[in-house]
């Protein structure tokens, strides 16, 4: 049977990625972003084998827009199998200098749109007996980087999220994991390797080997490719009794 896969922020970088695999592997895709038209990445999707693409414009930073985004997924299609929680945004101040509105916005994007879509998918997936939610934290889940408070404190809050969820989905068919990728070279990095470069006045392939190697002893960025295999697996009946866990792709970065 097709299953019906919902990624947020699969305009770009690691979600478009994860919305492409799911297509390869002929699952229904339903994706939101903030464009108000996505014509060239759903034909994208369609020619890579998906039977079903439907795209949604969403603010994720409105609570409400999170949960009808997956209430409108699950009716425009019939049924919703997996939630992946990608769309996430970066804001890189010290503490006394972040402004308010900035942590609001990366504490809403990063943390609450997650809680607001779980919320509204849960009981859909509850109905069905089935449900896989996936949620893209980050090794900022895990430890600490300056300058990133709202980031790290919502990646952080992420992980507790993802384990709270499967704890009260553990006696139903739903599991709920998480992913922590370190460095993946997308726009949201690509943002910071310019900023560096340009205040270090150094190329952008120097500054970017810089950056991945200060973290990642493998000096290798993750490939958004792999993360789209590990949803896939996280997808697949070989995880069925893999729940209120996370994955690190990281390059050696958290075990040092
Ligand atoms: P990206 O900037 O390439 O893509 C972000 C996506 O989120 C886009 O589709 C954008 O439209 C969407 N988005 C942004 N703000 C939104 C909002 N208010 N409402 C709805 N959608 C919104 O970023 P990426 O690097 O692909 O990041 C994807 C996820 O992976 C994020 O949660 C990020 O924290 C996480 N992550 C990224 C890295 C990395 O190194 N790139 C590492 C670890 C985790």
């Amino acid at each position: 049977m097709t299953q019906h896969l919902l990624v947020t922020g699969a305009t770009s970088g690691i979600g478009h990625a994860i919305a492409l695999a799911a297509a390869s592997a002929k699952m229904a895709i339903s994706f939101s972003g903030l464009e108000s038209q996505c014509d060239e990445i759903v034909s994208e999707f369609q020619s890579a084998g998906a039977p079903y693409v439907a795209y949604y414009h969403a603010d994720l930073s409105e609570g409400d827009m999170a949960r009808d985004l997956v209430t409108r997924a699950h009716a425009d299609y019939g049924s919703l199998d997996i939630l992946v929680n990608n769309a996430g945004i970066q804001h890189v101040d010290r503490i006394e200098d972040f402004p308010t509105q900035a942590w609001d916005k990366v504490i809403a994007v990063n943390l609450s749109s997650s809680f607001h879509t779980m919320a509204a998918a849960l009981p859909l997936m509850r109905d069905a007996g089935y449900g896989r939610i996936i949620n893209i934290a980050s090794v900022h889940g895990l430890v600490a980087s300056v300058n990133k408070a709202a980031y790290v404190a919502a990646k952080h809050g992420l992980i507790g999220l993802t384990k709270t969820a499967a704890l009260e989905t553990a006696d139903v068919n739903i599991t709920c994991n998480a992913i922590c990728p370190g460095w993946v070279r997308t726009p949201l990095v690509e943002a910071q390797i310019t900023a560096r470069a340009k205040s270090a006045n150094r190329t952008i392939e120097e500054e970017a080997h810089l950056l991945v190697s200060e973290k990642q002893p493998s000096g290798q960025f993750v490939s958004p490719q792999d993360i789209a295999e590990m949803v896939l697996f996280l997808s697949s009946p070989a995880a069925n009794q893999v729940t209120g866990s996370h994955f690190v792709m990281d390059g050696g970065w958290t075990a040092q």
